[in-house]
């Protein structure tokens, strides 16, 4: 897990999953007893017990939790980034944060030279991404080649010329 709940123990304890006590992630009601658990938390249950946690009752169905009331309470939970520590952060944003802010992030260089690093570094890296990207290796190593190529042809024009 990527993020921490700020002030874990207000969270209302009804938003919580009885199988891993934090708020739920993906929602789903038991149909019999009407109790909800994060989808990954009932999924990993019933393929051991193939009976709900809370009613026992075997062959038990799940179905996500359709309420936008539940869905608008999760999302609007407040989180802090396990990577930078930035705190109160929505966890609807929360992939948002990751993907496009969060500056601990490790991020691949968008000029896919194979540098790998934190999201913060890579400004730092782009400048000398940039002029790699300007006079590659074999480039640099070409355009020497043809200067010493020149220089050789002019020396011997020079030469030429003493020699009349
Ligand atoms: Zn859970
Ligand atoms: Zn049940
Ligand atoms: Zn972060
Ligand atoms: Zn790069």
């Amino acid at each position: 897990m990527m993020f921490k709940y700020v002030n874990e123990d207000q969270i209302d304890i009804e938003l919580k999953c009885v199988i891993c006590d934090d708020p739920f992630e993906l929602p789903m009601n038991c149909a019999t007893c009407g109790n909800t658990y994060c989808k990954a938390c009932i999924l990993k249950w019933v393929e051991k017990q193939a009976s709900c946690p809370s009613c026992r009752q075997t062959g038990a169905s799940f179905q996500p939790v359709i309420s936008r009331v539940v869905h608008n309470q999760l999302n609007r939970l407040l989180v802090q980034c396990a990577l930078c520590q930035q705190i109160d952060i929505q966890r609807s944003n929360f992939n948002d944060h990751i993907s496009c802010t969060c500056p601990k992030y490790i991020i691949n260089c968008s000029n896919n030279c194979g540098w790998k690093g934190v999201r913060e570094s890579h400004q730092q890296h782009l400048i000398t991404c940039r002029q790699n990207q300007f006079f590659p290796n074999s480039l640099s190593k070409f355009s020497n080649a043809v200067f010493i190529l020149i220089l050789a042809i002019l020396l011997y024009w020079i030469f030429r010329r003493g020699d009349k």
